[in-house]
């Protein structure tokens, strides 16, 4: 089938738009059992689509917002779910979005989405960066991006989306969905994954922005020594005093050791901000 051949509603589905909507009733049975949405939740979809997802989430929940971008869909959307009162609509950019306006006194946020692939990383950040918000997330991804996000140490899938992912979330891949489950079928397998932030942080980090600039550093070259990728940030010296094997690669560290690290970088990047301000304060007036 042509990539713009029209679909039901006589909407063309859109490439820049990431556009491959499900239509395998299977498939989308078992994506709303795994996320066994309940009549308490706020239900966040991202990308509802022509609301194949949607239709069921409505019918276990009640309510529901949902943000896509592509305006032409509204309508279909407004038309499909008129009869739903706490169905809500908003057009635009997920990556733009803010969800904090949708959180309701003492209530968390359940996400949901079938997302486009562009915008897949970039969003799983976003919402990492505000997991407090966050009761539980499932998306259907690309399978590597799953296999990714769930990699262990000592894996070729194991960066820096892992370590971000598994210090504030349980990540648990659900099953794989091939290409016939959707029109137009993707090229690639898919796979939908649950993520669950932890109440309590199981390794918590002195400073999470560190951690994130440690790892960056240290998987920006992955074939290198962490001796290499780090000594911008921190020596061989220090990282041995704490424990770690320096001839090792960004790979074969665990998330509690990028956080030991992280936590030390930390340490010293305070220390000489004091140092700092004490050779400021010790200089005459004027002076630098
Ligand atoms: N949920 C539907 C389904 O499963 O059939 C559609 C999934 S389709 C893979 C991705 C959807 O996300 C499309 O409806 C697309 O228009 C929408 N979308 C793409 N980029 C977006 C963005 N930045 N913010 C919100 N929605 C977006």
């Amino acid at each position: 089938m042509s990539k713009k051949a029209p679909l039901a509603h006589g909407h063309k589905a859109r490439k820049r738009f990431g556009q491959n909507f499900l239509h395998d009733q299977h498939v989308i049975g078992k994506i709303v059992k795994a996320i066994h949405p309940k009549p308490t939740d706020c239900l966040v979809e991202i990308g509802p689509g022509m609301g194949a997802l949607t239709e069921p989430l409505l019918e276990a929940s009640g309510k529901l917002d949902v943000v896509e971008l592509d305006r032409d869909l509204i309508p279909i959307l407004r038309t499909k779910f008129f009869n739903y009162p706490n169905f809500n609509i908003h057009q635009g950019d997920a990556l733009k979005f803010d969800f904090s306006t949708l959180l309701q006194e003492g209530q968390q946020l359940r996400i949901v989405g079938n997302l486009p692939y562009n915008i897949s990383t970039p969003l799983i950040f976003h919402f990492l960066k505000h997991y407090a918000m966050v009761q539980d997330m499932h998306f259907m991804l690309q399978k590597e991006v799953v296999e990714r996000l769930a990699a262990a140490p000592g894996s070729g899938d194991y960066g820096r989306l892992s370590i971000m992912a598994q210090y504030f979330c349980r990540v648990e891949p659900l099953f794989v969905v091939g290409p016939g489950a959707f029109n137009p079928p993707p090229k690639v397998e898919s796979a939908i994954v649950r993520m669950r932030p932890y109440d309590e942080l199981p390794f918590p980090a002195k400073d999470h922005k560190v951690l994130e600039h440690v790892v960056r550093e240290a998987f920006s070259m992955r074939r290198k020594t962490l001796r290499n990728t780090l000594k911008r940030l921190i020596d061989s010296d220090t990282l041995e005093s704490i424990g770690i094997n320096t001839g090792l690669r960004p790979e074969n560290l665990t998330l509690e050791e990028y956080v030991r690290i992280a936590d030390k970088v930390a340490e010293l990047q305070q220390a000489q901000t004091e140092q700092e301000q004490i050779n400021q304060d010790d200089s005459p007036t004027g002076e630098k």
